[in-house]
């Protein structure tokens, strides 16, 4: 990855050590022990089964696909799945958790080790993945002021969650951001999680300590369900310099949770840290323990698709394309896919140079997502096609490309109806050229003499045809006035 990075401190240099915990919202239609569904933004408590209420009696019944789901997930990181694996109740008391405790998995996950490859231009990085467990998520509570009262929405309670836990191999905050980064490009190719961090699908609990290099590792604080990839980078940053300064000061870090203030980029302390004992876990008496067949997981290994960075060196050795920019495209699926689309039967480089260069820098600019890009992937690859047979220089390309992005009109469209066919004509062109050489004869004697003064007369002939001449032939025209 990038430099060592290193905290200055009044004693030395302090090296930082970062574990993520990430909470990842499974893609499934139903909840993970019942059948209500899972959209986002619905009316509170419009989505709740008697099991998710935790009315008396009821008993949950693991819904497969989310299984299937977190399996799928654990092969994509080439992780050991767990045959057999076990649900087990974490007790705690809050009232936005209806059964008292909270069904996840501590003892026996269904995912074991696993790695995710983070990367520069040129190092990579493995950090390594501890386990990928599943549970439940909780319900929300939502506070009045006037009068001070309090709800709660059950629409969450009892989503299903997988949470991947990675080992202590982050050195910096850019890495735990190329992690995040990398995760979340993971869980959208196979589909297992929508990566929303904005809507809460995905949040991280971002664990983080110091040392001096060398060390073994200094006790960590947990800043809590951080939503965003430059939230984590800034709770590292804030939390790291804090915990310098107190040991430089003689002082001691508490093991504690810490929250994240978005406002003000700190962190401050929540609670000291609960031990697995405070929530007194044991096996879920409602639940078998899950045992999975060789043909469910094989089935699931079939189906998965080509992942980022296998598409990445696919991107490099079959177009062509630089390791950077084929990355960039390969790390979305949605861009990746564009791109290919654009890509058919063309230049594939060309099309790469215009995805990521016009279209990601007008999307940017829109704050719009590829998915909502106004210019389709069929009327980028037309317009390239337009340059290609020299209907239109890469010029006057992007002009049109710029009322692509206003109108929604097709690039054929717009050349006809504002009359920006390029000028190919040589008589036409002829003419503007010779127009030109009359009205500068000095400009042309001393060009005789420098021929790289030709440049000037190109640049009036252009402007003179309003970008339409064919810039080929401008040289190859003028070449031939002035040389004699
Ligand atoms: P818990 O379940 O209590 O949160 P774990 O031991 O499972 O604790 O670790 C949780 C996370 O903390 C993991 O992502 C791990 O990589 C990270 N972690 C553990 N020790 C440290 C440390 N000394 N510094 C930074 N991160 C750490
Ligand atoms: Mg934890």
């Amino acid at each position: 990855m990038e430099s060592t990075y290193r905290i200055k401190g009044a004693t030395g240099d302090w090296e930082v050590v970062i574990g993520l915990e990430v909470h990842a919202q499974v893609t499934s239609n139903a909840k993970l022990f019942s059948g209500a569904a899972t959209a986002f933004g619905a009316e509170p408590n419009s989505q709740v089964s008697l099991v998710d209420a935790a009315m008396p009696g009821m008993l949950p019944v693991p819904n497969r696909e989310c299984i299937r789901q977190a399996v799928r997930t654990g092969l994509a990181i080439d992780a050991q799945i767990n045959k057999w694996s076990r649900f087990d109740r974490k007790n705690y008391f809050y009232a936005d958790l209806p059964q008292g405790y909270q069904i996840s998995q501590l003892y026996h996950p269904l995912v074991g080790e696993g790695a995710i490859e983070i990367e520069d231009d040129d190092a990579v990085k493995t950090i390594g993945v501890e386990r990928i467990h599943v549970e439940q998520d909780a319900g929300k509570l939502m506070h009045d002021q006037h009068p001070t009262r309090s709800y709660v929405d059950l629409n969450r309670s009892g989503v299903a969650l997988m949470e991947i836990v990675s080992r202590p191999d982050m050195r910096s905050p850019a890495e735990a951001g190329a992690y995040l980064t990398k995760l979340r490009s993971i869980l959208r190719y196979v589909g297992s999680c929508d990566g929303n961090m904005d809507q809460g699908s995905m949040r991280a609990d971002v664990n983080v300590s110091v040392r001096k290099p060398g060390d073994e590792l200094g006790t960590r604080t947990e800043t809590k369900n951080v939503n965003s990839v430059r939230f984590v980078i800034a709770a590292i940053e804030h939390e790291a310099k804090r915990q310098v300064a107190v040991l430089e000061d003689g002082g001691a870090i508490q093991q504690e949770t810490r929250l994240f203030n978005p406002d003000t980029g700190t962190t401050r302390s929540m609670r000291s840290k609960e031990d697995a004992h405070d929530y007194r876990y044991f096996p879920d008496p409602d639940l078998l323990p899950l045992e999975l067949t060789d043909e469910f997981i094989d089935g699931i290994r079939a189906t998965l698709p080509e992942m980022p960075d296998q598409k990445k060196a696919r991107f490099v050795e079959q177009f062509g394309l630089k390791p950077y920019d084929a990355g960039v495209l390969a790390g979305d699926k949605a861009s990746s896919d564009f791109f290919e689309q654009v890509a058919e039967g063309r230049d594939a480089r060309v099309a790469a140079n215009w995805v990521t260069g016009e279209l990601f820098g007008a999307l940017n600019k829109l704050g719009k997502d590829i998915d909502e890009s106004p210019v389709s992937a069929e009327q980028l690859g037309e317009l390239i096609d337009l340059i290609s047979d020299n209907t239109i220089s890469g010029r006057i390309a992007k002009d049109v490309f710029e009322i692509m992005l206003e109108t929604g009109d097709a690039p054929g469209k717009i050349v006809e109806d504002k009359g920006l066919k390029q000028v190919t004509d040589t008589g036409a062109i002829e003419a503007i050229v010779d127009e030109i050489l009359a009205a500068n004869p000095e400009k042309v004697a001393e060009a005789k003499e420098k021929p790289k003064l030709a440049g000037w007369f190109v640049g009036q002939v252009m402007k003179a045809s309003q970008g339409k001449a064919n810039p080929a032939m401008v040289n190859e025209i003028l070449a031939k006035k002035l040389g004699g």
